[in-house]
């Protein structure tokens, strides 16, 4: 086979899970084989033995690894840049995962105050009643993150792209200051996928994905992927991994395989598309304000140009008439469907100040950067034009 280094980005997401190996056979499956199974047979009781404390011995029991899962890893981490990575069985345990083999009771955590739900919640939860510490901050200003910064400090967290505004994160800045203070990077790269940003070439230690979002693309499988740019991380995390037991199911992984496949072209026209909604939705009366940062004004536009190939599928804007108007409109469409998640097919409209955001006073949701009449969109792969016509009629609704 061809190196796979020369190969393109769209090539490898094709055939990365499934290149001929060492022992190419006469005829081979084309797609990759579920190995649908909890555990492996062994004719050594040796071998056996050895192949518990490695990641990268014989496989033994599907939680410590199976060769489906394998795959998985393998192709993500080429696509990302990292040495190695690790199927899990949700975004969030490839968040704790990530979090627990770095930050021990007593250490700290530096974060973007934008931040996934889920990962808040696991930052003010679980991780502060086991004893680590976390400080929130806005990542546009360096100056704040570096103040924040303190010797138990044990990671920098970032998303590639936030939501619910859609901030880029200014990677190779954020890199350098983790690097000074000897504190790794880890980005979750679930929004952008690996063909508008690939974080390790800007300095990341550790990516993590929801592999449930775009890189499955189906909105049909729950799966999450860490990536590591070190051997030695991705050890630690692997032995967290076991023992908390946040490992994939070899079928989720295959789904995720599955969807890789059609990874860049869906990405293109998500992207394509979230423009023309976009300048669609900016040019309505009712509309305040789009974030998505492809357009000029949008205030990480610069940073977004600098680092992504491209602006991505999901867009948020402002609507007259508060939290009201908003649940009306998330009510009032009728292909745009009213769900959580992203990244699938089907477009989907959510109103956090009506749902993951309800308790939230109009200060609270202020502070955290959402106005009570944002809408946030997950463009999906229907013809656009279809789109455009469905948010503006429940606008004009
Ligand atoms: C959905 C999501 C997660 C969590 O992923 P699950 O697969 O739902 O556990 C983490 N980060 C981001 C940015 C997400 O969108």
């Amino acid at each position: 086979m061809s190196d796979p280094r020369r190969l393109g980005l769209a090539t490898r997401a094709v055939h990365g899970a499934h290149r001929p190996g060492a022992r190419p056979a006469a005829a081979a499956p084309v797609s990759p084989p579920i190995h649908q199974t909890s555990t492996f047979a062994f004719a050594d009781a040796e071998r056996y033995a050895e192949s518990l404390s490695t990641p990268d011995g014989d496989f033994v029991y599907t939680r410590y690894g199976n060769p489906t899962n394998a795959a998985l890893e393998a192709t993500v981490a080429d696509l990302e840049g990292a040495s190695a990575g690790l199927a899990t069985a949700s975004g969030m345990a490839a968040v704790s995962t990530v979090l627990l083999a770095l930050a021990t009771p007593g250490g700290h955590v530096v974060a973007g105050r934008q931040l996934y739900g889920g990962t808040f919640s696991l930052l003010g939860g679980v991780a502060a009643r086991l004893g680590i510490d976390a400080t929130l901050v806005d990542l546009s200003d360096l100056d704040a993150v570096e103040r924040a910064l303190r010797p138990a400090t044990r990671a920098l967290y970032v998303e590639t792209i936030a939501n619910p505004t859609l901030t880029v994160a200014d990677l190779p800045a954020l890199a350098g200051v983790a690097a000074d203070a000897g504190v790794a990077l880890v980005v979750d790269n679930t929004v952008a996928s690996p063909f508008l940003c690939r974080p390790i070439e800007h300095g990341a230690d550790v990516v993590v994905h929801s592999a449930t979002k775009y890189l499955a693309g189906h909105s049909d499988v729950v799966a999450g992927v860490a990536l590591f740019a070190d051997a030695a991380t991705h050890r630690r995390a692997w032995d967290v991994l076991i023992d908390v037991g946040g490992s994939a199911d070899p079928f989720a992984c295959w789904l995720v395989l599955r969807g890789l496949r059609t990874l860049g072209l869906r990405v293109q026209r998500h992207s394509d598309s979230a423009a023309v909604v976009a300048r669609a939705l900016a040019a309505h009366p009712r509309v305040r304000r789009v974030h998505w940062p492809g357009l000029p004004e949008h205030p990480t536009h610069g940073v977004a140009r600098r680092l992504l190939d491209g602006y991505g599928g999901m867009l948020a804007f402002d609507i007259d008439g508060g939290r009201a108007a908003g649940r009306r409109f998330v009510e009032g469409t009728d292909l745009a469907r009213l769900a959580p998640s992203l990244g699938g097919p089907e477009t989907l409209v959510s109103h956090p100040a009506s749902t993951t955001h309800r308790q939230y006073g109009a200060g609270a949701l202020e502070a955290a950067g959402i106005g009570e009449g944002l809408i946030r969109v997950s463009v999906g792969l229907e013809d656009v034009d279809d789109v455009v016509d469905d948010l503006l009629a429940a606008l004009d609704a």
